[in-house]
């Protein structure tokens, strides 16, 4: 009630001024069917598993009814796509069910692919199961890894089938419908700033930072020029940690537009998102991105600071000091740096700090990229590196090679080296090895969505297996764990994954 709201009441494609969201009702669908419902969710908003059991759930979480005193919305937002100003985009298929306040906490749920609203433009406004798979298996991971994410409360089925054009072949084929329930304390997006900044509406972009920080930053206290600095710092800061945390584990985001990027600096929008398999900055899961490659893993840190400059233009006309703005971009910059070599020293299980770390880091780097090497069996077999034995390494690390066969010589030579260095520099460190091995199995995931594994998790349930997405779901809720029955999926992409994989819409 806080926000303006869109007065028209219909779901046509349009602009809508003046408001931050429409009233949208979601689309009743032919014969919704739950597939999964993450527990920890459910616990969060206060419900039990008997009460997923009902009917009334999962008409809810399919949009087919709607909840007593609720009024659903889409929210309006523009943002800039691959470096350009797109406009508006808005929900163009999330319908924002209600908030749920719990345990002192506040979450938002809202419906993805429940039917069009005011932003679908030329869209259908629905999602098919092999994306929704992918979004709720994910977001769950994420948060199991310790990574900011949106999260998942429930997976289902529509009943209908959905039209989606399959690239490869170029004929139109149907798919199965799907909805996934998502969760979190604000959906907001930097493009829900960016679009009231464009249209120059500078009233309704002071309305929605007020609401921003009076219910996602109260801790800034009362709206000021102040106050409104100290909001953009924090998203700063926020935005830098997420994206640290994507780099610690390998994820790329694959579409960090700024409608993409949340205020609260959570991952969302789990579209053509893709896991590292070898250790390569240059890799991008993003087939529409495979020219300039601007989302790859590599450009991540600088793409999170370029989305920060368009949200810091937005917000200007509140702030109206450049340089005070300009100086927490730079520091962005500097602190993304520091904070990077105290992951990567976390990584490599390093408590004290040395100034040749860095090098050590670099040098890493560069070795894992001459030949494809699995960064998750790398960083994970390296535990078991003992500092006594630096010539051990090369038999720790060989089941991480792709192709064992283009490991020439001087490949070898240069793994030799960069072990011998990194146990010259354990022999600095106090910590004993099982304590550190310990530690570096906190930080470096055994177990993480490799992209071939949720196609595996998409296939069956295409045929209506939904076995799977159960398996996955429950290993990757411990990622950090030895789980000597999944030892299967502690392995490299097997051959036949190698081009296949990879879909979004
Ligand atoms: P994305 O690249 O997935 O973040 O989407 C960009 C914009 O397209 C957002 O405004 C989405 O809501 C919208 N969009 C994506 N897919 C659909 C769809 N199937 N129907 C309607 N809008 C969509
Ligand atoms: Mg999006
Ligand atoms: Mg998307």
């Amino acid at each position: 009630k806080e926000l303006p709201a869109d007065p028209i009441v219909d779901t046509n494609s349009r602009q809508v001024l003046q408001a931050c969201f429409s009233y949208v009702n979601p689309k009743k669908t032919a014969q919704p069917e739950l597939i999964h419902v993450s527990k920890n969710m459910l616990k969060n908003l206060g419900l039990t598993e008997a009460d997923a059991k009902t009917e009334a759930f999962v008409k809810t979480f399919t949009g087919n009814s709607i909840l007593p005193n609720t009024k659903p919305y889409a929210m309006c937002y523009g943002g800039h796509q691959f470096g350009r100003w797109a406009g508006q985009l808005g929900d163009g298929r999330a319908i924002n069910l209600c908030e749920i306040e719990h345990n002192n906490n506040r979450w938002a749920l809202q419906l993805k692919g429940a039917g069009k609203t005011p932003y679908s433009r030329t869209a259908d406004g629905l999602a098919v199961l092999r994306s929704s798979v992918r979004e709720y298996l994910c977001s769950e991971a994420m948060h199991y890894l310790g990574v900011p994410t949106t999260r998942a409360l429930s997976l289902a089925l529509t009943g209908d089938m959905v039209l989606r054009d399959i690239l490869y072949n170029g004929n139109a084929a149907y798919e199965k419908g799907a909805v996934v329930t998502r969760v979190a304390p604000s959906f907001l997006r930097f493009g829900n700033y960016e679009i009231l900044a464009a249209r120059q509406d500078i009233k309704t972009l002071k309305t929605l930072v007020n609401y921003t920080i009076k219910h996602h930053f109260s801790h800034l206290g009362a709206a000021s020029k102040e106050t409104y600095l100290q909001f953009f710092q924090e998203v700063a800061t926020r935005t830098l940690h997420m994206i640290i945390h994507w780099q610690r584990v390998g994820f790329v985001h694959g579409v960090m537009n700024t409608d993409n990027m949340s205020v609260l600096g959570l991952t969302i929008d789990y579209g053509p998102y893709g896991w590292l398999e070898d250790f390569n900055f240059g890799w991008t899961p993003n087939t529409t991105d495979s020219q300039h490659k601007r989302y790859r893993f590599g450009n991540q840190p600088n793409m999170g600071l370029w989305n920060l400059y368009q949200l810091a233009n937005a917000l200007y006309p509140l702030i109206e000091d450049a340089t005070a703005l300009e100086a927490i971009l730079n520091k962005y910059k500097t602190d993304f740096e520091l904070e990077s070599l105290v992951m990567m020293r976390q990584k490599l299980g390093l408590q004290l700090e040395h100034d040749q770390d860095a090098q050590l880091v670099q040098d890493l780097e560069t070795v894992l990229q001459l030949a494809e090497t699995d960064m998750t069996i790398f960083f994970r077999n390296l535990a078991n590196f003992k500092k006594e034995q630096p010539e051990q390494g090369s038999a720790l690390i060989k089941d991480a090679f792709y192709e064992p066969s283009k490991i020439t010589a001087a490949i070898k030579q240069q793994w030799v080296h960069w072990f011998e260095a990194y146990a010259k520099r354990l022999q600095k460190e106090t910590m004993p090895h099982t304590a550190r091995q310990e530690f570096m199995n906190t930080i470096n995931p055994k177990y993480v969505l490799r992209n071939y594994m949720a196609q595996l998790a998409i296939d069956a349930a295409n045929q209506g297996d939904y076995s799977l997405i159960d398996t996955f779901f429950k290993l990757l809720k411990q990622p950090y764990h030895e789980q000597p029955h999944n030892q299967q999926w502690f392995a490299k992409r097997p051959d036949w994954a190698k081009y296949k994989v990879g879909c979004s819409m």
